[in-house]
């Protein structure tokens, strides 16, 4: 079974500890995070295992590229915390196995991974895929298994991750393009830290879809859009990609607002939180993040994955704001309708 590599030395070596001091959820200073995080690698019982809400930024304040969320997940199951509760865990683990079924299209050695998600199949239409979009991948033989790190379950991903990987290599697919935010982190993040081969090379659709404006450059119209970007909690995976963000904006003519939760202080969806550490939680982070939205004067509220889509857009809505999946704003940038049941839901509001 692969294992986290994760370097001590590095630990010993770091002052600040940033993966514990930064944190949202948690509450300590330089000398506890010292103490807490070495009986969390050396396997002690430490508080951080229970107070951990998963929301996965510990691994974007790490400067070492240490991997410290995996080893909390890690710990969390060596020692069975649950971060939920387990009737919810097991529906997760029985309903993600792979069973031998899944969807392709007409697939080319360069795919579109719609993960496990139905969202994909209304979204990634039209020109900015006009080259690849029968070209899909969909189902539980290629789900990247990323969700069981909120379930304490690295176990399940280093079981089933070599599975999904050579069912894609199994296809001929030499370059997928991640449209889960989630999918790319996982080949471009866990995967390396536990030492698993990806053959095949993993491109995140931000970088597809800049590619394409940049190709269908002479039919971008400028937006003159202020929105407020929200982040999920995969990105913590792969700060690396957030420029593309900016790339994009700036492309197609939207300005991503200074607000407090974006960035290396952005708040998830917290959706998961409601399941673990309960409702109370989950409520004051989700209004947290929509009165910042508001305040920060956005329009538009652009949407990167869509489980906090399902979280957070009627909630986005119900605030007079605009929700919008990045692939609709870049639609709309070439003069392409937004996916119909997106547009509903802006007339709605
Ligand atoms: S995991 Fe990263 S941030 Fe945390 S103590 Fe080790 S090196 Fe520092
Ligand atoms: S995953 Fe989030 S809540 Fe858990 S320790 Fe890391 S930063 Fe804190």
């Amino acid at each position: 079974m692969p294992q986290l590599q994760f370097d001590k030395d590095k630990c010993a070596k770091c002052k600040s500890v940033p993966c514990l001091t930064k944190c949202q959820y948690i509450s300590i200073d330089n000398a506890s995070a010292k103490t807490e995080w070495h009986k969390v690698i050396n396997g002690e019982n430490s508080f951080v295992l229970k107070a951990c809400t998963t929301c996965y930024a510990c691994e974007e304040y790490c400067p070492s590229g240490n991997h410290p969320f995996y080893m909390i997940v890690d710990r969390q199951e060596e020692k069975g915390i649950l971060p939920a509760p387990r009737p919810i865990v097991t529906m997760w683990v029985n309903q993600c196995q792979p069973v031998g079924k899944f969807m392709v299209g007409l697939l080319q050695e360069k795919a579109l991974s719609y993960c496990l998600l139905p969202h994909f199949n209304t979204l990634a239409h039209g020109k900015l895929f006009e080259d690849i979009e029968y070209s899909v991948i969909f189902g539980q033989e290629f789900f990247c298994n990323a969700v069981f790190l909120h379930y304490a379950r690295t176990s399940l991903i280093r079981e089933r991750l070599p599975v999904i990987i050579e069912n894609i290599k199994k296809q001929g697919i030499k370059e997928l393009v991640c449209l889960h935010d989630e999918c790319y982190a996982t080949y471009a993040s866990i995967a390396p830290a536990y030492g698993i081969e990806v053959p095949f090379k993993a491109v995140h659709y931000f970088e597809y879809l800049l590619e394409r404006l940049n190709k269908l450059k002479s039919q971008v119209k400028p937006l003159n859009l202020k929105v407020a970007y929200q982040r999920n909690c995969s990105t913590r995976l792969i700060p690396q990609v957030d420029h593309f963000v900016d790339d994009i904006f700036s492309t197609i003519g939207v300005q991503r607002l200074n607000r407090q939760y974006d960035k290396q202080k952005a708040l998830c969806c917290a959706e998961v939180f409601r399941m673990g550490m309960g409702p109370d939680l989950a409520d004051d982070v989700q209004k947290r993040n929509l009165d910042d939205m508001l305040e920060s004067g956005a329009e538009y509220v652009v949407f990167n994955c869509p489980a906090c889509w399902d979280s957070l857009a009627d909630k986005v809505a119900a605030r007079g704001l605009k929700p919008i999946h990045m692939i609709d704003l870049c639609k709309l940038a070439i003069g392409e309708a937004q996916s119909l049941q997106l547009a509903k839901m802006e007339a709605e509001v």
